[in-house]
């Protein structure tokens, strides 16, 4: 059972506790509408890839309510990485740092290397605020649909197969994040968004 509620501050703790709990919830963030799981669990995190139908070759990005949150999960970051979030954090910019061990294989796909970002939402920065924890989330849809911006799409693509969403209106960019990979100098871009 998939339960489609709206973003009051009383359903983003019961989001949080969802999560806490192991479960999956899809919330608005400014690009498009995100599947977070916690990103140190690996049960939560099977979920993700068996909701998707998405191969587990492919890595996810963990969102965090700060970017004082990074040490969690990044062994380490570059001079260049800081004034970045600086910079652009909360926003639509994913940066690749290299991992702390405590990261599961299943958030990297096995690599030596983690993909972070603070997304410039509301919800999502309350509900990430409310659960306390970092949230592995991809897209919010079956793997090889469209990423979808509304709750609407969400609802259409995996009632049934997660637990909860967050309903907070239209995502307003439409476009995944840009990914940055600063574990190496120079930087290089590996998607635009
Ligand atoms: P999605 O969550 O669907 O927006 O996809 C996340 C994308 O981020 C992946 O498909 C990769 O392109 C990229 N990504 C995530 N983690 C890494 C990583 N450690 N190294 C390089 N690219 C990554
Ligand atoms: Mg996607």
């Amino acid at each position: 059972m998939t339960q489609l509620l709206p973003a009051t501050p009383e359903n983003i703790a019961l989001a949080a506790q969802v999560i806490q709990n192991g479960g999956l919830v899809a919330f608005p963030t400014e690009t498009v509408y995100g599947l977070g799981a916690n990103a140190l669990d690996v049960n939560a995190l099977s979920g993700i890839f068996t909701a998707k139908g998405r191969p587990t070759a492919d890595p996810l990005i963990v969102h965090l309510s700060g970017a004082e949150h990074t040490p969690l999960i990044a062994r380490s970051v570059p001079e260049t990485a800081h004034r970045l979030m600086q910079a652009f954090w909360p926003g639509p910019l994913t940066l690749i740092l290299p991992r702390q061990p405590a990261v599961p294989d299943l958030v990297t796909s096995g690599l030596e290397t983690v993909a972070v970002r603070v997304p410039n939402h509301p919800v999502a920065l309350a509900l990430l605020q409310a659960a306390g924890l970092p949230l592995a989330a991809p897209s919010a849809n079956r793997f090889g649909h469209t990423s979808p911006t509304t709750a609407q799409h969400v609802w259409h693509d995996l009632h049934g197969r997660i637990d909860l969403i967050l309903d907070g209106g239209a995502a307003t960019i439409g476009v995944e994040s840009t990914v940055l990979d600063v574990s190496t100098a120079p930087a290089r871009i590996l998607r635009p968004g």
